[in-house]
């Protein structure tokens, strides 16, 4: 996934950016990037057939000074504990920039989930749920799903975490809505991603979002939603590439036709009848306006980014860009606009599913996306003010955005 790159020290260099313009000393600067807490865990599984695998699990509470730690669970193969770092990392930013009550923490497990059977993954979850529930519930570490999980995977985080516990549904969000989960919450992140682009597209750049190019990497939960809304908001999306392959269209994919294709062919775009397929590897220097990675870290680097034909790049994955492209972007003229805001939807509808598990009480679709919008517009406000202010990237403006609301609420609480 991220090669020979860290996406921790990325995300570090990222980090110090900020803490520059805010003149942070070196002790603050230590305190902020080390994690509070880090657990790997051992899970062995005997597989269906017969063998006994041995699967390693994490996950890292980075900062919970403002709130319960919060963040996703992620299975792949390629997971190592620094990237769980990062991402860890990235949310007790995101969760600032946003201001929800939450800190940042990630988790997930070192597998391939397209190799195991659900009864399989339904035994790796229990038990890295198990091994780990004495660090997480309601008010300590709130988990979600990330890369290779969904519903599904929630369902079964509560219910292990419910056999020593209770029925706490507030224990994780993401969850089906026959269990607690919210309205509007499969769709949360992706619809945050629309609502970032039309701000930074129309309103920072000053142009019409009806037929702008949009080109998307990854087709999931997040890809998905951000195309269908981008598409009802007007946008032409012509190109999408995911893992197993890639379709475009120069007049604009349908995409309610797309999606209703994934979802019944494998969860990947391969083979969709409606477009030509092309090199998925070849998505960075397809035409368009928009750019909006939303599968992996690491893949906008020096070798990719000056292949981007975009004019604004939305990114929907995590930490998708490395310093070095976030420099030639910079350098090209190219807008970005980063994870931390970006995609922030997804941690804005997990805070809302949070709050009505613990009222027990329930919003409709309409009122959690009026809600979602609001949150998303205020933090694109604050974080433009940053960027006029010091005259910075919106990346670094985010950050320094969420410096200051951790470091303040850190001051409080006592270091
Ligand atoms: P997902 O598993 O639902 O979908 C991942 C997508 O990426 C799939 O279309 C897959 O085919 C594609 N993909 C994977 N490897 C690829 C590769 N090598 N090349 C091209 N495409 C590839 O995952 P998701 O939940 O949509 O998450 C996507 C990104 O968004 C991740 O970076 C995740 O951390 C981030 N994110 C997710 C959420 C959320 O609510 N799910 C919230 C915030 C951020």
């Amino acid at each position: 996934m991220t090669g020979h790159m860290n996406l921790f020290d990325n995300v570090n260099r990222q980090f110090d950016e900020a803490a520059d313009i805010l003149g942070l000393s070196q002790e603050i600067r230590e305190l902020l990037k080390t994690p509070y807490r880090e657990i790997t865990v051992a899970m062995p599984i005997r597989m269906e057939d017969g063998t006994l695998k041995v699967f390693k699990g994490y996950r890292v509470q980075h900062n919970g000074v403002r709130g319960p730690q919060k963040g996703g669970i992620r299975y792949h193969p390629d997971l190592v504990l620094d990237d769980v770092r990062a991402l860890a990392s990235l949310n007790t930013w995101k969760t600032a920039v946003v201001n929800v009550p939450f800190g940042g923490a990630k988790g997930g497990v070192q597998c391939d989930p397209s190799k195991m059977s659900q009864h399989e993954l339904e035994m790796l979850t229990r038990r890295y749920i198990s091994k780990i529930s004495m660090v997480l519930g309601p008010t300590r570490d709130v988990p979600s799903p990330d890369v290779n999980t969904n519903a599904q995977t929630m369902a079964w985080v509560l219910d292990e975490y419910g056999r020593k516990n209770g029925f706490q549904p507030a224990c994780v969000t993401g969850k089906p809505l026959e269990l607690g989960g919210s309205q509007g919450g499969e769709a949360g992140t992706g619809k945050g991603v629309a609502i970032c682009t039309r701000e930074a597209w129309t309103k920072v750049l000053g142009r019409d979002l009806k037929g702008a190019r949009v080109v998307l990497q990854g087709f999931g939960n997040v890809g998905s939603f951000a195309a269908k809304f981008l598409h009802g908001m007007g946008a032409r999306v012509v190109a999408v590439a995911d893992e197993a392959g890639a379709v475009r269209r120069a007049e604009g994919l349908d995409i309610p036709a797309l999606f209703a294709y994934v979802r019944q062919n494998k969860g990947t775009v391969a083979g969709f009848p409606g477009g030509e397929p092309f090199d998925p590897a070849s998505v960075w220097a397809q035409t368009c306006d928009i750019l909006v990675p939303a599968a992996l870290g690491g893949v906008l680097t020096q070798a990719t980014a000056p292949e981007v034909q975009a004019t604004l790049i939305v990114e929907g994955a995590n930490a998708p860009t490395t310093p070095e492209a976030d420099q030639i972007f910079r350098d090209r003229g190219i807008l970005l606009i980063p994870d931390i805001l970006a995609n922030a939807g997804g941690v804005t509808v997990s805070y809302f599913e949070w709050v009505q598990n613990l009222q027990q009480l329930f919003w409709n679709e309409a009122e959690i996306f009026e809600k979602e919008e609001k949150i998303l517009l205020q933090a694109f406000r604050d974080v433009a003010e940053k960027v006029k202010r010091h005259a910075c990237t919106w990346r670094t403006g985010a950050l320094v955005l969420a410096l200051e609301r951790v470091t303040k609420a850190n001051e409080l609480r006592g270091w």
